[in-house]
């Protein structure tokens, strides 16, 4: 085994106070959202449509969906662990105004490792004598909020010998971050256990009222931190994840949440009147959610998605296409972009995709630490995340927080980003 020190920025990055606190103030509509589309058949069948067609992952992920609703759903409680992401787009007139890039509502990492940060970044401060600056840097916990959630819908599930399950990757790449999550809920006297696809289908099974159990040990909350690739699945994983689905345990997410937080989804949110339906009442909600948008496109086939493709082709920069994938390392820009969308421009793979306006950050200086790599002065980026934590007992919303922060920054010259993929690295915000 190797381990390596996740990468991190040597100085903290300048943010701008007021984009951060709407980033903060629009998070528990975000969950709302989200907990709102994953119980709205109609919605997700009529969205999904024409992307499971072309799109097998997505497909595969939907034919689930359908199945455990029509065998009736086990689970009563639900929980809902997501990172909305932003980044700071840069205007004319050199106003910065808050975009966001997605919402991740499957294995949104880093919530561990980020609540450490702020102490890495306040300690450099004090080292190069910014002693009043050191201690600007906010307190932030990601991992004790999600730990929150978890403890909450382990509660409610009622069953006191029963675990919580880490679903956690084959090889793992991540496990630090994860343990940060996990010693939160030992320190509440909950029991963790981390297993495998595989090992749920070999040790796995439902009894009668479909209460799931791991090797004769009942499972009250399954955590997923896999699951979100095609890579991730094989026949007997996908079996695995239907086992689980079926099952009463809370799942985070269950699969119509992961639905809920596909790229299709996110387009169709930005269609005038679709946000209207959704949450019907709650105009103040609407409009703090819509000020965050950038303009998003369908490629579906029909006039409307003949115009876009032809506009991007016309003028690639102003563009991003996106897959239907997760993960970071996926979406295309620039000529690519162009070359891929001018091949499937007439057929109906480009449904597949989505068009996203491309946000333009205001670049600033910073030091890259990643181990191995030679340590240069760069031109850099950020993104900034906002977890956020809910819990749902059937309709009624128990718990319903922000629970903390994460600001990526990466290389100009990398158009994708993450630092699961090896191009972002962790930073911490410093308010200006
Ligand atoms: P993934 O699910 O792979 O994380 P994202 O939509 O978050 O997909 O895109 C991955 C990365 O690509 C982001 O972290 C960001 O760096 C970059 N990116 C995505 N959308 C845009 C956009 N509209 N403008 C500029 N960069 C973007
Ligand atoms: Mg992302």
């Amino acid at each position: 085994q190797v381990v390596n020190y996740a990468p991190f920025t040597l100085l903290p990055s300048a943010v701008p106070r007021a984009l951060f606190e709407q980033a903060y103030a629009v998070q528990q509509d975000f969950n709302l959202l989200v907990d709102a589309i994953s119980q709205n058949k109609e919605f997700l069948e009529q969205t999904l449509a024409s992307t499971i067609k072309v799109d097998d992952f997505t497909a595969r992920l939907f034919r689930i969906y359908m199945q455990v609703l029509e065998e009736g759903l086990a689970q009563t409680v639900f929980l809902g662990i997501n990172r909305s992401d932003y980044m700071f787009d840069c205007g004319l007139d050199g106003t910065a105004a808050l975009r966001q890039i997605e919402i991740n509502t499957i294995a949104a990492s880093f919530g561990g490792l980020t609540s450490r940060t702020a102490d890495v970044h306040g300690l450099v401060l004090k080292v190069l004598g910014k002693t009043e600056e050191a201690s600007q840097l906010l307190p932030n916990n990601p991992a004790k909020g999600l730990a929150l959630g978890i403890a909450k819908a382990w509660e409610l599930y009622g069953s006191q010998g029963a675990v919580v399950m880490f679903l956690v990757e084959e090889i793992q790449r991540n496990i630090f971050d994860q343990r940060c999550v996990e010693n939160e809920l030992w320190t509440r006297n909950i029991r963790v256990i981390r297993k495998r696809f595989r090992d749920v289908f070999e040790q796995g099974s439902l009894d009668a009222s479909r209460r799931l159990y791991m090797d004769g040990q009942e499972v009250a909350v399954v955590y997923y931190r896999e699951g979100y690739v095609p890579q991730n699945y094989n026949q007997q994983n996908w079996e695995a994840r239907l086992l689980l689905e079926r099952s009463r345990a809370v799942k985070c997410p269950d699969i119509a949440t992961q639905l809920a937080g596909t790229k299709k989804v996110q387009q169709e949110l930005s269609r005038p009147g679709t946000l209207e339906k959704l949450l019907p009442g709650r105009p103040e909600a609407i409009a703090r959610m819509r000020a965050t948008f950038a303009g998003l496109y369908s490629l579906d086939e029909g006039e409307e998605g003949d115009r876009i493709a032809a506009t991007a082709i016309a003028d690639p920069d102003r563009f991003v296409l996106k897959p239907q994938r997760e993960g970071g390392g996926n979406n295309l820009y620039g000529e690519e972009l162009q070359q891929v969308l001018e091949k499937i421009k007439d057929s109906p793979e480009r449904t597949s995709y989505i068009l996203m306006d491309k946000i333009k950050p205001q670049p600033a200086l910073n030091y890259l630490l990643r181990a191995h790599s030679p340590l240069q002065v760069s031109e850099c980026i950020s993104e900034l995340g906002i977890f956020g934590v809910y819990v749902r007992q059937g309709q009624e919303l128990v718990l319903n927080q922000a629970a903390g922060h994460l600001l990526r920054t990466k290389a100009i010259e990398h158009a994708d980003g993450g630092v699961a993929a090896g191009v972002a690295v962790l930073d911490t915000p410093y308010l200006v």
